[in-house]
C-alpha cells in the first residue's frame, strides 16, 4: 500500500462525513425492531440502493424456509460485491440492521434520527447502524479516492442478530454465500469502542433442570416429596460448590469487563408448585423447573462444562433421598477466537494507530454475536468485530454514536480493507 493512496482515502472519508452521518440517521429512521422484525426489507433496500450507487453488484437473500421468515415479517438480507482486479483476497464487512425495542426512558424520538452536539441519537445508533454506515462509506471513500483494489470488497446487512442470527448471518453461511471458498476476512462493525478489536467471545450453555416430587396434602408435607425443596438443594450446591470453582477459573482470552474473564452462571428463571397469583390449595409441589445460563471459557470447553453440571446433580441425588431430576440442553454456543497472528487483526491495529495515534486494544466479548456463525458455519476463522460506538450504550435509552467515532472508525475500516486487498492472488 502506498501512502498517497492512504492520504487520498482518508481525505475522502473526511469529505463525505456529512453524508455518512445522514445515512446513519436515515437507517435509524427505519424502525427495524426485533422482535418481531419490522421493516427489514425497507432497510435492506436502503442499504442495497446505496451500495449500488457505489459500484456494488447487489443481491437480496430472503431466508426462505426459516420459520421466522413470514409474509408479515420477511427476513431479507442484502449482500453487495464490488470486484477489484481479482475476486481474492475478499474482505466482507457485515452488519446486522435489526435493533432491540426502544424501551422506556428516552428524552428524544428513538427513531427520529436526531443529530445534535456531535452525536447521532436513536435506537440502533451505535448497535449497529453507525457500523453499517461506516462500512458503506469506507468502501465509498476508496472508490472516490480512485484507488483500485487487487481483491474485492463485500458489504452485507443482515437480520436477527439480536435474536441469534439464524435467518441472517447463519443462513447466509448455510447457503454458502458466506464461506471460506468466497471470503478471506470478515469484519463486523459492532460498537466496541473505536480503539478496540474484538477477537471472539465466551461459550454459552443454556440448560433446564426439572425436579420431580410427589404431590401430597400441604398439612402433611412429610407424606409428599417437594420438588421445590429439592430444587433448593441443587441451587444451594451450585452456590457452595460451583460458583467458587467458576470464579477461580480465568481465561487467557481478553474478555471485558474483567468480571467476565471468569466462568459465570446465571439463573434465568424458576417456576415450581402452584401459580402464586392464583387461589391457593394445600398441596406439596410435585414439579419445579429452572433455566440456567452458563458462560464457559475457551479453556473449559463444552464437554467438561456439561459434565460438571451433571456431576453436581448426581452428587445432589446421591446425598438427598428421593431427589429426582432431569437435565435438558437448550442451547450451546461454542467459544470463538480469531487465530493468533491474524493479518486481519494486524491491519486493524495499524489502522487504529494511524488514525487515532494510539495503540489498539484487543478484547473479547462477554456475550456472543454473529462471529460464531462466520467461524463455525462459514468456516472463516479470520473474523473480528470492530466498529464505531461505545459498547455500554448499546440497548440503552438515548443510545447515541459520536460523529468523531463514526468518522474515525470509517477511516480505520478503509485502511484495513486497503491493506488486506492489496496482496495479489490467493
Ligand atoms: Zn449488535
Amino acid at each position: 500500500m502506498v501512502s498517497p493512496d492512504i492520504d487520498r482515502v482518508l481525505a475522502a472519508v473526511d469529505a463525505s462525513a456529512d453524508e455518512l452521518v445522514a445515512f446513519t440517521a436515515d437507517l435509524i429512521r427505519i424502525p427495524t425492531v426485533n422482535p418481531p422484525g419490522e421493516l427489514y426489507e425497507d432497510c435492506a433496500r436502503l442499504i442495497g440502493d446505496r451500495l449500488a450507487l457505489g459500484g456494488f453488484e447487489v443481491e437480496y437473500h430472503a431466508a426462505e424456509g426459516r420459520p421466522e421468515h413470514t409474509s408479515a415479517h420477511p427476513r431479507v438480507n442484502v449482500v453487495g460485491l464490488r470486484r477489484g482486479r481479482a475476486l481474492r483476497p475478499a474482505v466482507h464487512l457485515n452488519g446486522h440492521f435489526d435493533v432491540v425495542p426502544a424501551g422506556a426512558g428516552w428524552t428524544l424520538d428513538p427513531f427520529g434520527g436526531v443529530v445534535r452536539d456531535g452525536r447521532v441519537y436513536g435506537r440502533g445508533a451505535c448497535d449497529m447502524k453507525a457500523g453499517i454506515a461506516a462500512a458503506v462509506y469506507a468502501a465509498e471513500a476508496i472508490r472516490r479516492a480512485g484507488v483500485e483494489l487487487n481483491g474485492s470488497i463485500e458489504i452485507s446487512g443482515t437480520v436477527d442478530e439480536e435474536s441469534g442470527g439464524f435467518a441472517g448471518v447463519a443462513w447466509l453461511a448455510q447457503q454458502k454465500r458466506l464461506s471460506a471458498d468466497r471470503q478471506d476476512f470478515v469484519i463486523i462493525p459492532e460498537p466496541l469502542n473505536v480503539d478496540r478489536i474484538c477477537i471472539g467471545h465466551r461459550g454459552v450453555y443454556w440448560f433446564e433442570v426439572t425436579t420431580h416430587g410427589r404431590i401430597g396434602h400441604g398439612s402433611m408435607p412429610f407424606l409428599g416429596v417437594s420438588a421445590i425443596e429439592h430444587m433448593g438443594v441443587i441451587l444451594d450446591r451450585m452456590r457452595r460448590e460451583l460458583l467458587p470453582a467458576l470464579a477461580s477459573r480465568t481465561t487467557g482470552v481478553p474478555v471485558v469487563p474483567d468480571g467476565a474473564r471468569h466462568a459465570t452462571l446465571n439463573i434465568n428463571g424458576i417456576m415450581g408448585g402452584q401459580d402464586v397469583n392464583g387461589i391457593q390449595t394445600p398441596c406439596v409441589a410435585d414439579l419445579c423447573r429452572a433455566v440456567f445460563d452458563r458462560r464457559f471459557l475457551l479453556e473449559e470447553g463444552f464437554d467438561a462444562t456439561r459434565a460438571e453440571i451433571q456431576a453436581l446433580l448426581d452428587r445432589a441425588t446421591a446425598e438427598t433421598p428421593q431427589l429426582a431430576y432431569a437435565l435438558r440442553d437448550l442451547m450451546v454456543v461454542h467459544p470463538v477466537r480469531t487465530p493468533e497472528g491474524s493479518p486481519l487483526v494486524a491491519s486493524l491495529e495499524r489502522g487504529i494507530q494511524h488514525v487515532l495515534g494510539r495503540p489498539a486494544v484487543q478484547i473479547a466479548s462477554p456475550g456472543t454475536y454473529d462471529h460464531k456463525h462466520v467461524d463455525r458455519i462459514a468456516g472463516i476463522p479470520n473474523c473480528v468485530a470492530y466498529g464505531p460506538g461505545i459498547l455500554d450504550l448499546a440497548h440503552q435509552p438515548d443510545e447515541w454514536c459520536g460523529i468523531d467515532d463514526l468518522v474515525n472508525s470509517t477511516k480505520v475500516l478503509a485502511l484495513s480493507v486497503l491493506e488486506l486487498t492489496q496482496t495479489t492472488g490467493h
